[in-house]
């Protein structure tokens, strides 16, 4: 038997980290298991559904990384299968045309409750065949009067739901839509699906379907419910919370390896392991092994993942999504260092890739002010000849590499008989326009002559400015 796992979002939103989480959970199974993993975007709520949300969808899994082996597949496009099937049931008097008004079915709702009973349709058409002609009406299906439903779940264990605890639910609407119960149904028939991984608020949705999927003669998948996702202050994760929205913590500056290293430990776990690469995690991933209870976000623990990639993943895995940070702020990468190399250097200083581009600007352009208190500290009238000599040395250099640049500047702390700091310090606002860089050597490796001596040059315009005024 092959595996074949699926995402089945409802673009109605962004994708939100638990929705990120189902999915990556349901993408790792299926890649566990050398099985296939299916995109269905679930689109029948037309009101509610936008192509700004499908399109939010696809773009978040893709920034993920998690790639579907079929699809997207929308259900809008399938609505002649639902329909046909829905007849079929009919013909079969496995569902029936219930003729019931909303009034009449609120008025049962409202005796049943005042009776301190559940809400619940009373079967009132399920055997009657005086249909009255041309009026509206909806399609239900036929729930087994007895017995009960028996669910194995992977990670909420054995469920049982007696038959008596469920009415006949309506498949069709009265505008000749299908329902949602129905349609996923049908594609997790059709599409072969073997195991349905999806939030716990789809739990009692779980015995309909099943009595569905007997009555149309298809095969029962395995299911595993997952818990909520909670906030830090135990409530269900929301906007309150800060970002919920998958692309919301690319724009924040989060590596996508982080992101799903953060998901995949939220909520599931091997021994006390808490880095996984991604085949890691394909080859360690169980669903036996996610947790029942709720998972509580803890944004310092994906900063610390965050960091932790952002220093140990191949430069050039980083640059990959690192330029598109440098491009919203503007900055032109193609006009300066590699990036790998600037990321080789600034990796340890930083949380997010939003930071990396923010405190890297000056490597591919000239910063326009210099920090005012590191200009204030450090480019004084006692730092212009120090200036002035390092420059002529780091000018003459016929190497340009870390070593010779160092050289430059102990020679020139020397010549002067001063400490390395009364050069370094007003070399690096100079160069970098602030107190802040990575070790002076392999920072002006990265630089021309030609920046350093502009720079070097402005900030003597500086300090002579200074004692003028
Ligand atoms: N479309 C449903 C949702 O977004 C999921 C249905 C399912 O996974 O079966 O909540």
């Amino acid at each position: 038997m092959t595996v074949v796992t699926r995402f089945a979002p409802s673009p109605t939103g962004y994708l939100h980290v638990g929705g990120a989480r189902t999915a990556l959970y349901s993408w790792l199974f299926a890649k566990n298991q050398g099985g296939e993993f299916v995109l269905r975007i679930e689109d029948t709520d037309i009101e509610r559904s936008t192509d700004e949300a499908k399109q939010a969808i696809l773009d978040g899994m893709q920034w993920l990384g998690l790639t579907w082996d079929t699809g997207p597949v929308y259900q809008t496009d399938r609505f002649d299968r639902y329909k046909a099937l829905i007849q079929q049931l009919l013909d079969e008097g496995k569902a029936y045309k219930c003729f019931m008004s909303a009034e009449e079915l609120d008025a049962i709702r409202e005796q049943q409750k005042a009776h301190g009973e559940k809400p619940r349709y009373p079967g009132t058409w399920r055997d009657r065949t005086d249909h009255p002609e041309g009026q509206p009406y909806v399609v239900r299906f036929k729930t087994p009067l007895e017995g009960e439903v028996v669910i194995k779940d992977h990670i909420r264990g054995t469920i049982t739901v007696a038959n008596s605890e469920l009415d006949d639910l309506i498949i069709l609407r009265s505008d000749g839509t299908p329902t949602y119960n129905f349609c996923v149904v049908v594609d997790d028939w059709d599409m072969g699906i073997t195991h349905v991984v999806r939030g716990e608020d789809h739990v009692n949705n779980t015995p309909r379907q099943i009595n569905i999927l007997k009555a149309l003669g298809a095969p029962i998948p395995e299911y595993a419910h997952v818990s909520m996702i909670l906030g830090d202050d135990g409530k269900k994760l929301s906007k309150r919370h800060g970002a919920v929205s998958v692309m919301q913590y690319r724009d924040d500056g989060y590596l996508p390896q982080a992101l799903m290293n953060y998901l995949v430990r939220l909520g599931w776990s091997h021994g006390d392991q808490e880095i996984f690469s991604q085949q890691e995690m394909i080859e360690l991933f169980s669903l036996d092994a996610i947790g029942q209870s709720a998972s509580a976000f803890n944004t310092e623990k994906l900063i610390w993942l965050n960091q932790h990639y952002i220093k140990s993943l191949p430069a050039e895995d980083v640059a990959e999504h690192a330029k598109w940070h440098f491009e919203q702020l503007g900055i032109d990468v193609s006009n300066g260092p590699a990036l790998e190399a600037v990321i080789g250097i600034q990796a340890d200083r930083v949380k997010t890739l939003k930071e990396l581009a923010e405190i890297s600007r000056y490597f591919y352009e000239e910063y326009e002010e210099f920090d005012e208190k590191a200009a204030k500290k450090h480019l004084r009238p006692v730092a212009k000849e120090p200036l002035e000599q390092v420059k002529v040395n780091l000018l003459a250099l016929t190497d340009w590499n870390p070593e010779a640049i160092q050289q430059a500047i102990n020679t020139t702390a020397e010549s002067l008989g001063v400490g390395m700091g009364k050069v370094g310090m007003p070399l690096r606002v100079a160069v970098t326009g602030s107190g802040n860089s990575p070790s002076l050597d392999i920072t002006l490796n990265l630089l021309t002559k030609g920046q350093i001596e502009q720079r070097i040059d402005k900030a003597l315009t500086y300090i002579a400015n200074r004692e003028n005024s």
